[in-house]
């Protein structure tokens, strides 16, 4: 299914929740819907459902405009973060349920749910009631139910926001292979990165009702375009002052303008340590936090604090240690723009010890 959003708006009161939203889906393709908490993502999807009515602006499928559309009648299977399964139902009933109120015939309701309890690893559990699953099961209870009518567009809010971290991890790789496997358009919504990074084939992130960037992940990654984008991806820090950093006075000319590093950007260790140690300023260490693959260091430099990322394998550092820290590069964000700039002394053959 092909999806086309076209200038749509919303609000709730004088809250308004989506601004001129636009951006095309191509048919097949997994999006990462990702944004902070009321940025206004649950309320896209449920436009493109047809649960909530646009004030304007248009939504297409496959070329035609349903925004008149009722929901049962556009071909879209919708699983919400609480499962929101029939609590007095047994497995075998909710994932029928889209069928039976479709009148399907009792033979044909049989087989495609024996389908769905073979595809969602269900099978065995069809006449447990939701209370006697896990949240990973109940979820995929959630999953087969939408997928009961055959819809053309898969809608997911949050749907492994109450699972724990584990089992969520599990669950959005089945999700990705079975979605794959499928080859239904499909938008998952979620809050956090990592789990948009790795399912989605595309990214749409969306702040304060805006849409911020279409990309693949890895593009949004590197080479985001707006500041809101550039410093919510990737652990980053905000760099208040830049231009006190060496190397990066020319870059940050503009007054007030702000940078953002990210963890990965950052090199900190002895002198020795350090590649192009003149192109290093010195910091100070102030926090070190023990996080599991890696140490997590906070760095004071000048007026400013960076985090940054050292292996467990090299000398330890302690609070209050004197470091040199290598910027290699860092985005300049103004505005509306965020532009990357690579630490211009990296080029400097000459050693210069701190
Ligand atoms: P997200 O899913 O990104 O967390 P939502 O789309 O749920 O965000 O909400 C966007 C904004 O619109 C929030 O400020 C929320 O409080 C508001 N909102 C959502 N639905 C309603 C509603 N039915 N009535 C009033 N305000 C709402
Ligand atoms: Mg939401």
């Amino acid at each position: 299914m092909h999806i086309e959003v076209r200038n749509v708006n919303k609000a709730f009161g004088a809250h308004q929740a989506v601004r001129d939203v636009s951006f095309t889906i191509e048919r097949g393709k997994l999006i990462g819907l990702l944004g902070p908490s009321g940025g206004g993502k649950s309320t896209l999807l449920r436009i493109l459902a047809g649960l909530e009515t646009p004030d304007s602006g248009d939504i297409f499928i496959d070329g035609k405009r349903v925004n008149d559309v009722k929901p049962q009648l556009r071909g879209i299977g919708f699983v919400f973060q609480n499962y929101a399964l029939f609590k007095h139902m047994t497995v075998f009933d909710n994932i029928a349920f889209g069928l039976t109120i479709r009148k399907a015939s009792k033979a044909e309701i049989r087989s495609r749910v024996n389908e769905l309890l073979d595809l969602t690893g269900l099978r065995g559990f069809e006449h447990r009631y939701p209370h006697q699953l896990s949240g990973g099961q109940r979820q995929r209870v959630a999953f087969a139910r939408a997928l009961a009518p055959k819809p053309e567009l898969l809608l997911l809010d949050e749907p492994f926001a109450a699972i724990d971290a584990k089992v969520r991890k599990e669950l959005r790789t089945w999700l990705k292979s079975l979605i794959a496997e499928l080859g239904i358009t499909s938008i998952f919504v979620t809050h956090d990165q990592d789990e948009a990074v790795e399912v989605a084939d595309e990214m749409l992130i969306v702040q304060q009702g805006r849409l911020e960037q279409q990309d693949s992940p890895i593009r949004i990654y590197t080479d985001p375009q707006t500041a809101f984008v550039a410093g919510f991806i990737g652990h980053s820090s905000v760099v208040e002052e830049p231009g006190s950093l060496r190397g990066f006075e020319k870059a940050v000319q503009a007054a007030g303008a702000r940078a953002i590093v990210r963890p990965e950007f950052v090199e900190v260790g002895r002198t020795y340590e350090i590649p192009f140690p003149s192109a290093a300023v010195t910091g100070k260490i102030r926090h070190v936090f023990f996080r599991g693959a890696h140490l997590e260091l906070d760095v004071e430099v000048g007026p400013n604090r960076l985090s940054a990322h050292r292996s467990l394998d090299q000398e330890p550092l302690q609070p209050g240690d004197e470091v040199a820290v290598l910027i290699h590069r860092l985005y300049v964000i103004s505005e509306e723009s965020a532009t990357m700039v690579e630490n211009p002394l990296k080029a400097d053959p000459l050693p210069v010890h701190i």
